[in-house]
């Protein structure tokens, strides 16, 4: 199947009589009727569902519409996409271990990886984006265990160079995990770049409509765990919580997944509310006709802006002009997404004085849905950073993140016009 028909008809193949819409199991339990089946799943040695902290059907058929968006092996539904980059990540570092990220990501993560994580004793290496190969290189430990970036990073834009950084993992014998909540597996499937293991906000476009918070993790069940049995024991060493079974042995490409829902919801309990994910799932039917009209949208925005007295600078990989406009053909040949980052000639009090003045576009702590909507960056979502850190996330502090919706083009325009029009 295409993107476009994944989008409505994966996941959920009811059978002879069953529902034609996605039903939502509501059920924090499932019932057996011998205490010897109900064993075998805790386990692990039957699959099935027995207690929805740890998975709901719902979820899985969600998780399974993604998977095959993305071309993945498995995937898992998480509460939002923090939990999404969390687990990822922890399902294979620990305290001791060392990981590598770029400094382009997203506020959230980037406090999650190099704060939180850091206090459970995960080291982190933060690259810039554009780093050589060469200083890439010299970035990695022994105790590396993976390698973390975004597709195209929330809010500054940049397309990440896929084949460094996959080749530099690779070569270092880890794999490398890219959250593609921006682009989507609409306009980029990062597995085809030979990443391992894609992260979602699904909050984001896939959800599209502000409804949801929630996660996902896929993966590609590519990297070859008992390759490097001694540096993800987790996976390629007997888990003595399952009576010593080895994830990787058992359950071969959905290892991964599988050992992140046994061990990391089971503890840490991040489940998706069943109801999210039919919510979740209502919105991915539209996804792929969306993001063309977030992509058309925010083509025409960003060509009116750069032509604009009032603004000094726009950011948007799909202007000839943007540094990141062969990169982007290159890797996301339909576009990117609808986000714009903007910046308004006056400064800081400019940019404010703008975003008072929209009207059609709100200003929300959102990004990438079906309503126009803007944010600043540094006063906003990045507030947590010091200007240094500020700086390397590319993030200046008259920056406008401009979320280009699908209403009408022309009404977005003419809202952005009279509000330039007042500075
Ligand atoms: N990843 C990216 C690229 C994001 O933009 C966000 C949120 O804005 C997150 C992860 C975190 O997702 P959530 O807000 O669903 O926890």
């Amino acid at each position: 199947m295409r993107q476009e028909t994944k989008c409505i008809q994966s996941g959920y193949e009811p059978k002879n009589g069953e529902p034609r819409i996605l039903p939502i199991i509501q059920s924090t339990t499932f019932k057996y009727t011998d205490s010897e089946a109900m064993a075998r799943l805790f386990d692990l040695e039957d699959s099935g569902y027995f207690y929805t902290r740890l998975a709901n059907p719902t979820n899985d058929t969600v998780a399974k519409k993604i998977c095959d968006l993305e071309g993945g092996a498995a995937a898992m539904l998480t509460s939002s996409g923090q939990a999404a980059n969390y687990f990822a990540v922890f399902n294979i570092a620990e305290a001791g271990d060392h990981i590598i990220l770029t400094s382009s990501i997203y506020g959230g993560t980037f406090n999650l990886l190099t704060c939180t994580l850091k206090k459970q004793g995960i080291d982190c290496t933060v690259v810039d984006p554009e780093i050589s190969p060469e200083e890439l290189d010299k970035c990695f430990k022994e105790n590396t265990k993976c390698v973390f970036s975004e597709s195209v990073s929330n809010p500054s834009l940049i397309v990440l160079d896929f084949d460094k950084f996959v080749k530099a993992a690779h070569e270092h014998g880890v794999p490398m995990i890219v959250d593609n909540t921006f682009p989507t597996p609409i306009n980029c499937r990062p597995f085809e770049y030979g990443v391992d293991i894609v992260t979602h906000s699904t909050t984001k476009y896939m959800d599209g409509h502000a409804m949801t918070v929630g996660g996902c993790i896929v993966d590609s069940g590519n990297f070859d765990w008992m390759k490097y049995p001694d540096k993800f024991p987790g996976l390629t060493k007997p888990d003595e919580s399952y009576h010593g079974l080895v994830f990787a042995e058992k359950f071969g490409k959905a290892a991964y997944i599988t050992k992140a829902t046994a061990q990391l919801m089971r503890d840490l309990g991040s489940i998706q509310a069943p109801m999210n994910a039919f919510l979740l799932n209502v919105g991915l039917e539209t996804l792929a006709l969306r993001m063309e009209r977030h992509v058309s949208n925010a083509q025409k925005v960003a060509e009116f802006l750069e032509a604009n007295e009032k603004v000094a600078w726009v950011n948007y990989p799909g202007l000839k002009s943007n540094k990141y406009y062969d990169r982007a053909k290159k890797y996301m040949p339909n576009g990117t997404c609808g986000v714009i980052s903007v910046g308004i000639k006056g400064g800081r009090a400019a940019a404010e004085k703008f975003m008072s003045n929209l009207k059609l576009a709100a200003v929300v702590t959102h990004v990438a849905d079906a309503r126009t909507c803007v944010l600043h960056p540094a006063s906003h979502t990045h507030r947590q950073l010091t200007d240094e850190q500020l700086k390397d996330a590319g993030i200046a502090p008259e920056m406008i993140r401009l979320s280009v919706g699908i209403e009408h083009v022309d009404d977005i325009i003419e809202d952005l016009e009279a509000a330039l029009n007042t500075i």
